[in-house]
């Protein structure tokens, strides 16, 4: 290939994906002229939390599922079988230093960007793109994260916690989520208890 590879990196819990992480991927695609984006489930979670995470094999199988089809886009399994904290930083850094690679946040994930561990390393070594998200004003993530891009894309007030609790009581979510996904969560009763 020449020239190099422009890959951007949308890492998330992805519990489960649905379609505003894939709308994200996609308009960063285009406009940001990427060759690909990666999809990355973060690992499962070293010290336990408010909630427990759905098991990284399942939340990585509905990333699969999601992903696998559409043109562009790739599954990426590096964070998946890392124990201990996951840093951004090292994720980066396991990448080929020719390759260019472009961070996808959501406005609401930016705004955190300055408290990450070594975050000055993270933004010499990929470039910013932000999506917007309702809830969180682009100008906070504007003044922020100056260097990041901050892309157009209609606002799509969606989010795992909400699909997760639809599906835990029982409303409506199908179309949330691509077909496939909705399938598996339904055939293994992934939220059926909370
Ligand atoms: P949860 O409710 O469990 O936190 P989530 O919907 O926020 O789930 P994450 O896996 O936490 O999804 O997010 C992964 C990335 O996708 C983050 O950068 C986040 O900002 C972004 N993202 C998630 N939902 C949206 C959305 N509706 N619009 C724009 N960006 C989003
Ligand atoms: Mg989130």
């Amino acid at each position: 290939m020449l020239g190099n590879v422009r890959t951007g990196i949308l890492g998330g819990t992805f519990d489960p994906i649905h379609i505003a992480h894939l709308h994200a991927g996609e308009t960063a695609l285009f406009a940001a002229d990427l060759d690909r984006v990666l999809f990355l489930p973060a690992g499962d979670p070293w010290q336990k939390g408010a909630r427990e995470l759905t098991p990284a094999a399942e939340r990585l199988e509905m990333t699969r599922l999601a992903v696998e089809e559409a043109d562009g886009f790739e599954v990426d399994d590096r964070e998946i079988d890392r124990h201990g904290p996951t840093y951004t930083i090292d994720t980066l850094l396991t990448f080929p230093s020719g390759e260019e690679l472009f961070l996808i946040l959501g406005a609401d994930a930016a705004l955190g960007l300055p408290t990450w561990h070594r975050w000055e390393e993270v933004i010499e070594r990929a470039g910013i793109v932000v999506v917007p998200r309702p809830g969180t004003d682009p100008a906070a993530v504007a003044a922020t994260v100056p260097q990041a891009t901050i892309l157009e894309m209609s606002a799509l007030d969606i989010s795992s916690t909400s699909i997760r609790e639809l599906a835990a009581s029982g409303r409506p979510y199908r179309f949330l989520v691509p077909s496939e996904v909705h399938r598996f969560i339904e055939s293994k009763g992934i939220y059926t208890q909370m």
